[in-house]
């Protein structure tokens, strides 16, 4: 059954309401008709089975017959704290890290970032874009919700987040040779966890002792370098399979 995900405000009580691009997707693309069976969901984790039940010519509506927590989503929230890499392979994180299951993406501006914000106006559209990624990716990999890609938040301002949602957080470090990720995740059972990943040159010392003095901890993925998407996706996998969201 084809999935649309639409803004929880286009749910009203036994109807929703359909008015954005998906409009055309629905009636050019997929030709849907009066009577055929959709799911919708509201960006927020919950899946209404519908019927559709008017096409006009820049919306649809469809009338709800049932509603049920979306069962594609992990029972874990993961935010990736990814510091900020060259434009394509930012947007192939977003993409990969949403299939593997991530709850919200922050880009990072760490000290060795080669990435800069100089325009603000220019990051704001690569925001949203980004954002498009996140929310195809969520459609393709049948996910129950759109991941968020906020903002950019500068390395410190990614720290004071994680401590306030309470993140149980990991850095992962190529210079960390005591504690390894795997031994790190079998001994929480937090549901609830960060990753802070460096980008091409790597975080600084400096940044990886504050990181550490905040609680985050330091590990190891090994004694192979990783690039940086490489880190992202490996580390986002390991926790999702450690907390067995990948049975
Ligand atoms: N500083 C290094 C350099 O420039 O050669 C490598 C940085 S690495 C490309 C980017 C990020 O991936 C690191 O900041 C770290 O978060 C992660 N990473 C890569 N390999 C790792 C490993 N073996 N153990 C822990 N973290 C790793």
């Amino acid at each position: 059954m084809p999935k649309f995900f639409v803004k929880a405000s286009n749910i009203l009580e036994n109807e929703i309401i359909i008015d954005d691009e998906n409009v055309n997707h629905m009636k050019n693309v997929l030709r849907l008709q009066m009577g055929d069976e959709i799911i919708i969901n509201d960006r927020q984790g919950h899946d209404y089975k519908c019927i559709i039940n008017a096409i006009e010519s820049s919306k649809i509506r469809a009338c709800i017959s049932s509603v049920a927590d979306s069962s594609s989503e992990p029972s874990i929230e993961v935010t990736l704290f990814q510091s900020l890499i060259k434009g394509e392979k930012m947007e192939w994180v977003i993409q990969k890290a949403v299939e593997i299951g991530v709850t919200r993406i922050v880009p990072l501006c760490t000290s060795r970032c080669v990435v800069k914000i100089e325009n603000p106006k220019k990051m704001a559209s690569k925001v949203e874009r980004w954002n498009k990624i996140a929310e195809s990716a969520a459609k393709q990999s049948g996910r129950g919700m759109v991941p968020e890609v906020t903002p950019p938040m500068d390395f410190n301002e990614g720290l004071e987040f994680a401590t306030e949602k309470g993140l149980f957080a990991v850095i992962p470090y190529e210079k960390e040779h005591e504690q390894g990720i795997r031994q790190i995740l079998k001994n929480t059972s937090s549901h609830n966890f960060g990753l802070f990943i460096g980008p091409e040159g790597g975080f600084t010392e400096e940044e990886v002792q504050e990181a550490i003095r905040r609680k985050v901890h330091s590990v190891s993925l090994g004694s192979r370098i990783l690039r940086s998407e490489t880190a992202s996706l490996v580390t986002l996998t390991n926790i999702m399979y450690e907390m067995g969201e990948m049975d």
